[in-house]
């Protein structure tokens, strides 16, 4: 078995990124990614439109050409596919990392096909794979969603979405604009000011036609098959339910990062311990790359500010090699 200079965990805009640049810089690596190529894009609404323009998604100035300033997620599935297979990356998919150990300075990455030794190892697996959840009654019932994808399924349906933010406001215009009866439920008392510019006062203006209800600082108290209870500054509300869109955000796998022996902050944004300059962690040779970084501040890493992720970290492994 090959000890290779580098093996990326997940296979998303930014593993690719530092795919790209270990092999620009001639170091041996390998990225594993548990499903298809950009996995996390893949799984993103059908219709999701970025807040990025096409520019600045762009890894290793490979243009990015789309059809508006912003690309839809079809143009970017189709930009990073391309990126691997024209660069021939070595890239293994539907494969997952399951366990990381380490010893005389070698990492033993086991997958769930094969195992692998490396010398230095990237963890770069985002944070869309575990939603946040509401902990109330009915949670788990099949109904409740915490992953959109396509309005058509949701016509003539009564539904509920909780949440303010893109995803979540994204999710009601369509699902109301293809005949759902729409309620959002709104934890503060305005729509997220990080809703995209040309969305907002779409959303502001549905909900002032009363096209959408919403409820402000409401949230969930019951979920049941056919309806779902609600606190509201006015009361207990109970609405007709078909189904319920939880879109409150995702978090990053942190038992996996603890696993690692990758340090925590202790407060409620449980940021990992690495160094800006080298994206090296507490642990040695153990680099993190893009939206994980952020532990529960999901909203302070994008594509944008994370792909340099990729040139800081192959720096860094050269430097020391
Ligand atoms: P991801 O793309 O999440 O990639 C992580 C990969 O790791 C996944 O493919 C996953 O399958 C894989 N993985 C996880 N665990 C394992 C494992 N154990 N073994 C193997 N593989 C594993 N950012 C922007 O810059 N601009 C935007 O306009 C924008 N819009 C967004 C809209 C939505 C709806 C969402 C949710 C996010 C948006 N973001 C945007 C954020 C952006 O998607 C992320 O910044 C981007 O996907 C991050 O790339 P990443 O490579 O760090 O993580």
């Amino acid at each position: 078995m090959n000890t290779l200079d580098l093996i990326i965990i997940g296979g998303g805009p930014i593993g690719i990124a530092c795919g790209l640049e270990a092999q620009k810089k001639g170091l041996t690596y390998l990225i594993l990614e548990k499903g298809p190529i950009v996995n996390s894009l893949f799984n993103y609404p059908v219709n999701m439109q970025f807040f990025s323009s096409s520019d600045k998604l762009e890894i290793n100035e490979i243009p990015f050409i789309s059809n508006e300033a912003k690309p839809r997620r079809s143009e970017a599935l189709e930009y990073y596919r391309r990126i691997v297979t024209s660069n021939k990356l070595n890239i293994n998919l539907f494969e997952k990392v399951e366990n990381i150990n380490s010893a005389n300075d070698i990492f033993t990455v086991i997958s769930s096909k094969k195992t692998y030794t490396a010398t230095n190892v990237v963890i770069a697996t985002g944070f869309y794979d575990i939603p946040n959840t509401m902990n109330v009654p009915g949670e788990d019932l099949d109904k409740v969603k915490h992953y959109y994808n396509d309005p058509h399924f949701y016509a003539q349906q009564k539904i509920a979405v909780i949440g303010a933010s893109n995803s979540a406001i994204d999710a009601a215009l369509e699902c109301y604009r293809k005949g759902a009866d729409v309620s959002l439920i709104i934890r503060g008392d305005e729509i997220g000011q990080r809703v995209k510019y040309w969305v907002r006062p779409d959303i502001v203006n549905r909900i002032e036609e009363g096209s959408i209800k919403a409820y402000y600082n409401a949230t969930i108290k019951e979920i049941e098959s056919d309806k779902v209870i609600i606190n509201t500054p006015e009361g207990e509300v109970t609405l007709d339910n078909d189904y319920v869109l939880a879109l409150i955000g995702y978090k990053p796998n942190f038992s996996f990062l603890e696993k690692l022996g990758i340090e925590l902050s202790d407060d409620e944004k449980r940021l990992p311990n690495y160094d800006p300059d080298t994206m090296e962690t507490n642990v040695s040779n153990l680099y993190l790359a893009g939206v994980i970084c952020g532990g529960m501040e999901t909203h302070k890493w994008f594509i944008e500010n994370s792909r340099v992720h990729a040139q800081m970290i192959v720096k860094s492994i050269l430097e020391k090699k």
